[in-house]
């Protein structure tokens, strides 16, 4: 890679330190965003990490980051949301009226696999990768599409991949399995694409 790209990972709760090593692993540059003033404007991309997305949400307004925020993702930063990120990221959370971006057309159930089987792993394809681990933690799915987003994932008849322009979510965590490709196609497909 020419140039060292610079990711920020939104650090305010849950699983954001996986991302940092995965995004370590490809050479690229990245920094946590814990407060309004870490937002770099000279970033190349953004990841939204699992996590519980009400407490984000809220935690989102109380910092008065969800505006800057919004308006960045709006005016086409490439953005990666796994999990909870993918909840916050999508048009509609089924049942529920949470802090939301509304940046890809898709409408999400949360917690969709129930208590039983909230948790597992496994193994299904990713559209232009191939097979890759999927590993699944009281997981979202999407519910519904809108025709302007590829669908990249279907485990079990259900969309757990998903983009729409700057936005690609996953309801598993690629970050969670030392596979990096995932990673990898969210800077070859979104951001460097765009640069
Ligand atoms: N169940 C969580 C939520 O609804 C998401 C879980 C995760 O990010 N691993 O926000």
């Amino acid at each position: 890679m020419d140039k060292r790209l610079k990711i920020g990972v939104l650090a305010l709760q849950g699983g954001f330190i996986e991302h940092i090593h995965i995004l370590q692993s490809l050479q690229v540059e990245t920094f946590e965003i814990r407060k309004k003033s870490d937002l770099e404007p000279s970033m190349d991309g953004l990841i939204i990490p699992g996590g519980e997305s009400t407490t984000v949400g809220k935690l989102l307004n109380d910092l008065d980051m969800y505006n800057d925020l919004k308006k960045l993702i709006d005016n086409g930063l490439p953005v990666f949301g796994t999990c909870a990120g993918m909840i916050l990221l999508a048009r509609e959370i089924e049942g529920r009226e949470n802090a939301h971006f509304e940046a890809i057309d898709i409408v999400v159930k949360r917690n969709a696999y129930g208590r039983q089987l909230g948790s597992f792993f496994t193994e299904a394809s990713f559209k232009g990768i191939g097979q890759i681990p999927m590993t699944f933690i009281r997981a979202p799915y999407i519910e519904s599409a809108g025709a302007g987003v590829e669908i990249l994932s279907v485990v079990d008849n259900h969309i757990v991949a998903a983009r729409e322009k700057n936005v690609l979510v996953t309801s598993y965590h690629p970050e969670l399995t030392s596979d990096n490709r995932v990673h990898q196609y969210f800077i070859e497909k979104l951001i460097l694409k765009k640069i």
